[in-house]
């Protein structure tokens, strides 16, 4: 088995809606990002990477490179899916944690899950989404960006 973890974060800006796991989410702010700024992928990519150790999201999807430019953050995931099955691993579990304020993300927990577990082509009960506040402390308190955790165990085929 192999495990590795996953932190990422991204400013608020202008916008009417922010894209966590996948979900476009209603909300009075934007993202600021090169991508979609989906961080919850973003965190779980990350995991996925250490757990191989094969370096980063920003090794594998620089931020100079055109290509990456507005990514669809899922096809970022896709990509990782790849290397982990390249590399004879499956996914054993993943656990992601959102830090923000707001949006409220626990409604739209099922469907990150399922876009998630789509992704991995495991089982929706391999895939967890957590949400909490930082309790108005820090720039998630503030309301000044998001963040997210991910953990990620990988099992060799
Ligand atoms: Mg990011």
């Amino acid at each position: 088995m192999r495990i590795g973890q996953g932190f990422d974060v991204h400013a608020f800006g202008p916008g009417d809606h922010v894209v966590l796991g996948g979900a476009r989410i209603a909300h009075t702010r934007g993202i600021v990002a090169h991508s979609d700024g989906d961080v919850a992928i973003h965190a779980l990519c990350d995991a996925i990477l250490g757990a191989l150790a094969m370096g980063d999201i920003g090794v594998h999807f620089p931020p100079t490179d055109a290509r990456w430019r507005g990514a669809d953050s899922r096809v970022l995931l896709r990509h990782v899916v790849g290397l982990m099955r390249q590399n004879g691993f499956t996914l054993g579990n993943a656990d992601v944690t959102i830090v923000c304020e707001l949006p409220k993300i626990l409604p739209h927990a099922p469907a990150m899950r399922a876009n998630l577990a789509a992704d991995l082509d495991c089982g929706v009960d391999r895939i967890s989404i957590k949400a909490t506040t930082s309790e108005k402390l820090g720039f998630t308190g503030r309301g000044e960006g998001i963040a997210a955790l991910a953990i990620a165990l990988l099992q060799r085929t």
